[in-house]
């Protein structure tokens, strides 16, 4: 199942890779430990210098970056080149606490657009492919990030950015749009809607959806590749790094292969910042090694996954990591058991007559956690019938509770009650925040 590549690295043998990476990490190092304060000095408290790292063993030897550090140093400390050099700013979506800012210079630029069109080839764009980009455009990198992609392979970009699902739809079938890049969330979204609107899949060009930005189960992909009548790839990137494109999966849909070539992973255990072999899952730590405004060492991503090497079918050689299952930051502990949302939404994808839709409400009353989980069921879902709500209740807590160990109050809503999300969903209410 060879299949076709957009950078010839992809598929180029480990060895030579490797090389690669190490060249470009002595330079790296040297250039941050040259430009960026916080670099210096944290390498100099370390005790490393730029001189000691010769090999990509010497890569652990380097401090972390913590999302922490940007936020000290917002908006622009850890810019490693002059503001004369930087083409672009773009800054995270906020979703874990105050923004920070990110810059490209030229390069960089091009850096991604290479990894993005890298996505996009993976998907079966070629030149001329319609690529409609869903994901918000502006200081999100979702939008920007694919459309780089898209001109970079000569491919065409159409900037619909997000909102006006009826609008989008009206687009994908008369512009003849053949890729559709947004989040899973409002992937489904615009599913719904055009089975609302009548238009049947068949309708529509579209071949492929390059989804990403949040988290999202298999069962979610299947039920977005049938309601779009398309296969549905993963895009996985933040906006420290580079923004989408730092990791995208390929046909075989088994992990996503990370642009080594720019972007060296490493996955260490969470609480003692050890390195953990290949195979084993812990927090996910990546280090730059092309970027030129904006390079991070060692960065903490707080996401949850594992690396593997085995030889992929597609041909492509660059390792793989396994879909997060989500940040740390997003697990929920609730009487002692780590959940994460994605694991309730397995649950409830296995239960028929569910929507995808769902949200957590998790709160502590006197000294205990409660989670009560809101399920928005399908619309043949008989509400009138008491006995049917019950049972699907009790059907529910039980599959929650033999599977995550934990118990939870289900109420069953009723459709499209639940917020639709045009960018990342919300699925979790934690009101035990208000009383830290
Ligand atoms: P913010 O941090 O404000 O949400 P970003 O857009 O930079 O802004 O978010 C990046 C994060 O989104 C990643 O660290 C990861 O947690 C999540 N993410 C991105 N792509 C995926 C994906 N394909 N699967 C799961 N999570 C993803
Ligand atoms: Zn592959």
């Amino acid at each position: 199942m060879k299949q076709n590549v957009w950078n010839p690295i992809e598929t180029a043998p480990v060895a030579e890779l490797q090389a690669l990476q190490t060249a470009r990490l002595i330079h790296t190092v040297h250039h941050v430990y040259e430009n960026v304060p916080c670099y210096r000095a944290r390498m100099d408290a370390a005790g490393v210098g730029p001189g000691d790292i010769r090999t990509l063993e010497d890569l652990s030897r380097l401090p972390f970056t913590y999302k922490q550090d940007l936020r000290d140093t917002y908006p622009y400390g850890m810019f490693a080149v002059p503001m004369e050099e930087v083409v672009e700013l773009h800054a995270s979506s906020g979703t874990t606490g105050k923004q920070i800012v990110v810059g490209y210079t030229r390069g960089d630029l091009e850096v991604w657009g290479d990894t993005t069109a890298r996505a996009l080839v993976a998907a079966g764009g070629t030149p001329g492919s319609k690529i409609h980009v869903s994901y918000g455009y502006g200081l999100f990198t979702g939008g920007l990030g694919l459309d780089h992609g898209a001109k970079t392979l000569g491919a065409v970009a159409i900037p619909v950015s997000a909102g006006n699902t009826q609008r989008q739809i009206q687009i994908l079938r008369d512009f003849g749009s053949d890729i559709l890049c947004c989040t899973p969330s409002y992937a489904t979204y615009i599913g719904e809607t055009l089975a609302e609107m009548g238009v049947d899949p068949s309708e529509l060009k579209l071949s492929a959806g390059i989804f990403g930005a949040e988290p999202w189960t298999e069962d979610a992909r299947h039920k977005i590749e049938g309601l779009l009548g398309i296969k549905a790839y993963d895009i996985y990137g933040l906006t420290e790094i580079i923004g989408p494109g730092v990791a995208y999966e390929c046909s075989c849909q088994q992990g996503m292969h990370i642009c080594e070539d720019h972007f060296i992973p490493e996955i260490i255990d969470p609480d003692t910042g050890e390195t953990l072999p290949l195979g084993q899952a812990g927090e996910l730590v990546f280090t730059c090694i092309t970027k030129e405004a904006f390079p991070l060492i060692r960065y903490r991503t707080r996401d949850i996954a594992t690396l593997s090497r085995e030889a992929c079918p597609c041909g492509r050689t660059l390792i793989k990591m396994s879909k997060p299952r989500g940040r740390t930051d997003d697990m929920l502990i609730i009487r002692g058991v780590n959940v994460f949302p994605s694991q309730i939404e397995s649950v409830l994808f296995q239960t028929g007559q569910t929507s995808p839709h769902y949200l957590l409400v998790v709160d502590r009353v006197g000294n205990v956690d409660t989670l009560e989980i809101l399920v928005e069921m399908s619309p043949d879902f008989e509400f009138d019938a008491v006995r049917l709500v019950e049972q699907k209740q009790r059907e529910i807590a039980e599959s929650v509770q033999s599977t995550l160990g934990i118990s939870a109050k289900i109420s069953l809503v009723s459709p499209k009650t639940i917020q639709r999300s045009e960018g990342k969903a919300t699925r979790v209410i934690d009101k035990r925040r208000l009383y830290e």
